[in-house]
Order: structure tokens, then sequence, then C-alpha cells
């Protein structure tokens, strides 16, 4: 897949040569690149931004930048493969499903917004040649997309084939079926006090298969019914209505 990321503080994306990620791009299975926004001005002082139209606080980026930016990291008429994804509080929420899609794609050019947000023209005029996406993380506003794209790409890597060395990971995740996963344990089996769960060190693995699945049904339902209220009903069986 290939990444690229547009900023004004292209610095702020130095995690993506990193841990798994870094991994990845070194196994040739990422091709990231992070690109300056203001190597696309023409004025002395590299001006990125202006004043609102229609007044306001704050200060907008302008369009012209990011115009010449992505005509040449996607240049007209090679559009094929390439999708836009704009990091905004008012994008649609970030989720484990947008992340396939996302991973599934082989050009993701990434706007990381600052100060009041991106000129709407650039979302729309793109719109005419690619596929736009506007992600929100959550509902909270940030300084900048540079966090938001660091996010996106830690879930979409783990997802891209050969990135985890075991891909069973991915399979019991939390929201890799619509439940939070269940508490994880490892050695030593008693500390301060507090021994690990019986089952687990029974070897007894359709016990274990059993208990971790009641325990991710009990922990959804605790922690997030509105994820078990909107389980497809053929995701349950018999024994999970039991527990
Ligand atoms: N004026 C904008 C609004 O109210 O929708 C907020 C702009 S915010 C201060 C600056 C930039 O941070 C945004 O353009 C976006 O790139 C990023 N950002 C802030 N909150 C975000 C969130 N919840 N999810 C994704 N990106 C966010």
């Amino acid at each position: 897949m290939r990444v690229d990321v547009v900023s004004i503080f292209p610095e702020y994306l130095a995690p993506l040569g990193l841990s798994l990620i870094g991994r990845a791009r070194a196994a040739g299975v990422l091709d990231v690149g992070v690109h300056d926004l203001r190597a696309w001005t023409h004025d002395v002082h590299r001006t990125v931004d202006d004043t609102p139209y229609g007044g306001g606080p704050g200060m907008v980026m302008r369009p012209e930048p990011w115009g010449e930016a992505l005509d040449s990291l996607v240049p007209p008429g090679e559009e094929s493969g390439a999708r836009l994804v704009v990091p905004t509080p008012a994008g649609v929420r970030f989720d484990q499903a947008m992340a396939h899609e996302l991973a599934a794609e082989s050009h993701l050019v990434f706007a990381c917004g600052r100060y009041e947000g991106i000129d709407q023209r650039v979302l729309e005029h793109a719109g005419t040649r690619m596929p736009v996406t506007e992600v929100s993380l959550g509902d909270y506003v940030l300084f900048g997309g540079e966090v938001a794209v660091l996010v996106i790409m830690e879930a979409v890597t783990r997802l891209l084939p050969g990135v985890l060395g075991n891909a069973d990971s991915l399979a019991e995740e939390s929201h890799a079926h619509g439940l939070l996963e269940a508490p994880v344990y490892t050695k030593p089996p008693s500390w301060r006090g507090l021994d690990v769960p019986e089952i687990l060190r029974s070897g007894d693995h359709g016990r274990i298969a059993r208990w971790r699945r009641d325990q991710a049904l009990v922990r959804t339902a605790r922690r997030r019914p509105d994820m078990l209220a909107v389980l497809p009903a053929e995701r349950l069986d018999k024994r999970d209505v039991a527990a």
C-alpha cells in the first residue's frame, strides 16, 4: 500500500517510522511519503492560511497549496486506486470497519488540517477526481489531523497481510466480531494476592474458549451495551444466550 501524508508539521509523523509500522515499511508492505504542505507555497512567508470568509475566529487553510499538493501526489488522469482521507471532527466516526475498508485500498492520501480546517473547495474538487472520506476520531477537537493519521495508520497497518506475526490475533480481538475481547493474563500465576483464573491454566481448550466467549459477552454488556444491541442474532449461539 502507498500512503502519502501532507502536513505543515511533517515531524509530527515521525512515529510512522517506528515499531510495527516501521517494520512494515522496511518489509515493503507499506510505502510512506510524508510531505510538508509549505513545499507547495510560492510566497516568501510560505503562507498556507488566511482569514475566514464570513468572519469569525481563527484562520482557514488556503486551497492553492492543497490543490498543488494533491495534483503532485495524485496527478490528474492517474487517480485510479487513490483515496483522499481528511481527518476532521465533522467527519464519519472512525471504526474497525473503516480500518478494514481503508486497508483494502492501494493508495491513501491524508490531508492534515490545522487552524479552523481546510477550505471546503479542496475536498469538493478532489471529490471530482477520487473518493474523499472525511474521518473523525471521536467527539472532541484536536489541534490538527496528524495524530488522527497516526491512529488511523496503526489500525490500518495491522490489517495488512503479513504485518502481524500471528494473524489469529486479529480474529479474537476487540471489535473483530462485534464484541470486546475477554481479559488477558500472563505469568506469574499469582501476583500481589491476585490469581490467574484457574480455568486458563486447566489446559482444557474447549472450556477456555467458552470462558473467553462468556467473558467477552459480559464485558461487552457491561461496558458497551450499544455494541450488544446491534449484534446480529446469527452471531450468538444458544450457550451465549445462557451466559
Ligand atoms: N473548526 C473545526 C471544527 O469545528 O470542525 C476544527 C478544526 S481543528 C482545531 C483542526 C484540525 O484538527 C482539523 O482540521 C482536523 O484535521 C483535526 N482534528 C481535530 N479534531 C479531530 C477529530 N476529532 N478527528 C479527526 N481530526 C480532528
